[in-house]
């Protein structure tokens, strides 16, 4: 079987299904290095806009992917800041010439104020912007962006997207215990949350994946469910942890590449890798364990589980 570069998963989400992700960033480039991230540190810190993969490698691997398989979403994370690739905006037109699997764009927000990035992600069908801090010093205690990058002009770019995009916006607000979840931050950022136009919905978050930095945890239950009072508009908590389930049902044969790719770029439980591969968990314990006990993969525990991350990210 050919190997996926740039194509992993699916992912199981529950906003979206079970979520092919496409991946057009070498590992971890980002404009951001939030303390958070389940990645770890941010190895690229950049703003500045290339090709970083090429569109035709992707839309390649994408259409034998879905020759293979039809997933509920196509979706663009993985090893960074995806709005980074300048070709985001060509590989999304290739993607609707290919399938009418609605595509959708997790985005930290900090470069919308360039209108060649809006301009990119005109075609997407859902925007999942993310707003974590509108006050300058909580921005930098929890995204650290890179130079240059400043919290008003962040916010207005995002204001500017909000106002021209077409399609579904869902933003993300992350909150870390003693970070970002201050009273103020909070009235910060419910004000920002009023100045944003066309939001379907806004989803608060926590940290529920091995962070960057050891010192971050959740905001607890309670404490979510007193600032989604607070907010204004339709707001949902959706921190949950995955692999609740129990795993999937197939009883295909899934290889220790495909589950090294999706771990790489999401940090998975076991019965997350499962679900996600839709394999039963049985099916796929040996391989987890024999890439464990070779070193490709460490067990991470977090809020009570273990998850898998890759030890030497390609
Ligand atoms: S969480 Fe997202 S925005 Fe933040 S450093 Fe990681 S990849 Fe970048």
């Amino acid at each position: 079987m050919q190997r996926y570069k740039h194509v992993y998963g699916p992912v199981l989400s529950r906003r979206l299904g079970r979520s092919l992700g496409v991946d057009i960033l070498p590992f971890k480039t980002c404009s951001y290095d939030c303390v958070y991230c389940l990645l770890g540190r941010t190895k690229t810190h950049t703003m500045e806009l290339a090709e970083y993969v090429s569109r035709d490698a992707v839309l390649d691997e994408l259409e034998r992917k879905l020759a293979e398989d039809r997933p509920d979403a196509i979706s663009f994370a993985g090893s960074g800041e995806p709005t980074l690739n300048s070709a985001l905006g060509e590989i999304i037109a290739g993607i609707k010439k290919m399938t009418d699997v609605p595509v959708v764009v997790f985005t930290n927000s900090s470069l919308l104020w360039k209108p060649e990035v809006r301009d990119n992600l005109a075609q997407a069908d859902i925007i999942s912007p993310s707003m974590d801090a509108v006050v300058a010093q909580t921005l930098q205690r929890v995204n650290r962006p890179c130079e240059g990058l400043d919290c008003e002009t962040i916010y207005r770019g995002l204001q500017q997207f909000c106002h021209e995009f077409r399609g579904r916006i869902w933003l993300e607000i992350l909150l870390a215990a003693g970070i970002n979840d201050s009273q103020s931050d909070i009235e910060a950022l419910t004000k920002a949350v009023q100045g944003l136009e066309n939001l379907e919905c806004v989803q608060l978050n926590t940290v529920v994946r091995p962070p960057a930095e050891k010192y971050v945890g959740a905001v607890s239950r309670e404490r979510l469910e007193a600032i989604r009072a607070q907010l204004p508009g339709n707001v949902q908590i959706i921190a949950s942890f995955f692999g609740d389930k129990g795993g999937g049902h197939g009883k295909k044969t899934v290889t220790a590449d495909e589950i090294r790719d999706l771990v790489e770029r999401h940090p998975s439980t076991l019965e997350g890798i499962a679900e996600g591969l839709d394999v039963e968990v049985e099916r796929i314990r040996p391989t987890v364990e024999q890439l464990v006990g070779d070193g490709v993969l460490a067990a991470n525990e977090c809020e009570g589980k273990t998850f898998y991350v890759v030890t030497n990210p390609s």
